[in-house]
């Protein structure tokens, strides 16, 4: 099955007296293994698709699949378990927490999930080897550059073994040659996961090193 899959999904926003129509009937499927951007200028609706696609807002109309599983119908608690187990959230920004060391930031949400200390402690050591982080475990944020800082970040939202990876412009504030070392990294992360993810950008050269590039028209999500 898709990791995700928007079916004729719709999303309408109040304004003033009116509504404004984001989406009115977007379809998408993103395969396990598949990398896809999503480019489109501000004010188009990325946000809204991200959000939707994780879960976070219930589209107007139409439905949202998460590993072959219609979200729709389950009720809050049910979507909570899905996001916390089966999504990953990269920002622009990172949150990682200030007074803990990059070890401690992924170790976190397995922590969180009930994991055993020792485990957890693990997978986030592979995970940050895998981001080229070896060196770096013990420092906290404050002490990383940017990059490594979002290194962190990707490998944090991947540490509970996500199917699907959500990230709004992961790289927006890099400077291109970094975007594009720690896109090598995400990239050799979800090639050797099966991971699937959705990738906002702006920058139109990382988003040609992706597998699709889709955008927003008239409420649809097209290819191009
Ligand atoms: P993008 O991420 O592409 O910049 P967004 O998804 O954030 O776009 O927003 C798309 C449009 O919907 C914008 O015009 C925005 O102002 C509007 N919008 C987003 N969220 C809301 C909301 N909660 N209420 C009203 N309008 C909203
Ligand atoms: P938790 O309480 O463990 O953070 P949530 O289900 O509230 O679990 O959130 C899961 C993930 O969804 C969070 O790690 C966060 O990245 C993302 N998230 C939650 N709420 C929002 C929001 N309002 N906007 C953007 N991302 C959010």
């Amino acid at each position: 099955a898709p990791a995700l899959r928007l079916l004729g999904v719709e999303r309408h926003y109040k304004e003033g007296a009116g509504r404004l129509s984001i989406l009115t009937g977007a379809n998408l499927a993103i395969h396990p293994g598949e990398i896809v951007a999503l480019v489109a200028p501000s004010g188009a609706g990325k946000s809204t698709v991200l959000h939707l696609a994780g879960l976070l807002e219930r589209p107007d109309g139409g439905d949202v699949e998460i590993g072959g599983r219609l979200a729709g119908s389950l009720g809050d608690a049910e979507r909570t378990a899905i996001r916390r187990l089966q999504i990953g959230f990269v920002y622009q920004f990172h949150h990682l927490l200030p007074e803990f060391s990059a070890l401690e930031n992924v170790m976190m949400p397995q922590l969180i999930r009930g994991l055993d200390r020792k485990e957890a402690a693990r997978r986030a050591e592979e995970l940050l080897a895998y981001m080229k982080l070896e060196a770096r475990v013990m420092h906290r944020p404050s002490e990383l550059s940017g990059g490594e800082q979002q290194r962190v970040a990707i490998a944090r939202a991947v540490a509970n073994a996500p199917r699907l990876l959500l990230a709004d412009e992961p790289t927006g504030n890099l400077d291109p040659k970094t975007s594009h070392y720690v896109f090598d990294a995400l990239d050799a992360l979800v090639r050797a996961s099966g991971l699937a993810a959705l990738i906002v950008t702006h920058n139109m050269e990382l988003a040609e090193r992706m597998d699709r590039r889709i955008t927003l028209q008239a409420g649809k999500i097209v290819e191009f």
